[in-house]
């Protein structure tokens, strides 16, 4: 049986194009900062997000660990969504080992952290008795929310709010250019907004390893020093770059298909009278349901899909993800709500409802 997976679209293997870029990449000592074909691929993202210098890192999480160590200090507070993947799925990182606090506040449904709860989370920096604000963290797209890619004019006034108050702007968008083809603009419209990002090659964008961090360039000399620290300078990672740089000229453009996918699947699911689902979050490649009440469990749902070969993810609190990916077509979403209606009917037996 095939399996159909809709994990993650961290799940997306390199493209063909991809794997001859590796093979045939110039390489050096990047940590003498001669390898090449790094050195094309930071300066294309660079271009690519509208911002002075970018760095290669490992991860999305080493490349948001980079970003916040490198706008704050010791005792520095970061505002934070409480739905936020940087708060809730990245080991405390920027806690560990920089020293930095973390105040959240409460995310709307759309990924936006309203800005009258941002406003009474600021400090105030003249009384010794609090901690010393420094950046607000956005997401975009905002995965917790179900990939909804964040509003313009949100980014403009957060952009005006941060301004005011001498804050900084970090944007974790692992999702960035879902975001972009999804609102039918160019990154550096939304990166504009930031003073710095952070996005994944290694996602949608089907590069098997590496995230970019981008801001300007006294900021990345502060990323590269932190990238150091925590052992993540690299070698002959051309071999990386490589693939990255076909992911930024090739593959964004495609997302719109995973798109169009994730809203396939999604109103296939939306008429299942078991399912409930939010049809308005579904703008990009994340499809985040749950079972109506009484409809079973959403690990009984997550286990009859994979019995029938169609893999998905339990987010808690009864939510289920499915993304969609490079690899994944509009067969075979055909086939996973096929697979649906069987686990669905499965489930209605166990609980003798249907
Ligand atoms: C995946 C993801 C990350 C982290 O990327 P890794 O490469 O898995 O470390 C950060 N933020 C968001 C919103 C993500 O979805």
């Amino acid at each position: 049986m095939r399996t159909i997976d809709l994990r993650s679209d961290t799940v997306t293997l390199p493209t063909p194009s991809m794997r001859r870029a590796i093979a045939e990449a110039p390489l050096g000592d990047d940590v003498y900062g001669e390898d090449p074909t790094i050195n094309r691929l930071e300066a294309l993202a660079a271009e690519r997000v509208g911002k002075e210098a970018a760095l290669l890192v490992v991860s999305g999480t080493m490349g948001n660990l980079c970003a916040l160590l490198a706008h704050c200090a010791r005792g520095d507070e970061v505002l934070v969504g409480d739905l936020s993947h940087i708060y809730n799925y990245e080991a405390g990182g920027a806690s560990v080992l920089g020293g930095v606090a973390f105040h959240v506040v409460p995310t709307l449904p759309n990924g936006e952290l309203p800005l009258d709860e941002l406003a009474a989370a600021v400090r105030h920096a003249d009384d010794s008795h609090e901690a010393l604000t420094r950046l607000i963290c956005l997401e975009n797209t905002h995965n917790r929310c179900g990939g909804v890619a964040l509003a313009p004019e949100y980014l403009c006034a957060v952009q005006a709010f941060a301004r005011e108050r001498g804050l900084r702007v970090h944007l974790d968008g692992a999702r960035l250019f879902n975001a972009a083809v999804a609102q039918g603009t160019d990154a550096c419209s939304i990166t504009a907004h930031v003073d710095s990002v952070q996005f994944c090659l290694s996602k949608g964008l089907a590069a098997p390893v590496g995230s970019i961090v981008a801001g300007d360039a006294a900021f990345i000399a502060r990323a590269r020093r932190i990238r150091k620290l925590v052992g993540g300078s690299m070698r002959q990672a051309g071999i990386i770059a490589a693939a990255g740089i076909v992911a930024l000229e090739e593959m964004v453009d495609r997302l719109a298909e995973d798109h169009a996918n994730a809203r396939m699947l999604a109103e296939g699911l939306a008429s299942f009278p078991q399912i409930a689902i939010d049809l308005d979050s579904v703008q990009t490649d994340i499809v985040i349901f749950s079972l109506q009440p009484g409809a079973g469990t959403a690990t009984a749902l997550v286990q009859a899909l994979a019995a029938r070969g169609v893999l998905v993810g339990e987010m808690g609190r009864g939510a289920i993800r499915a993304v969609t990916h490079y690899g994944i077509d509009a067969s075979d979403i055909e086939e996973a709500l096929e697979a649906a209606r069987g686990a669905l009917a499965e489930l209605g037996v166990a609980h003798g409802n249907n």
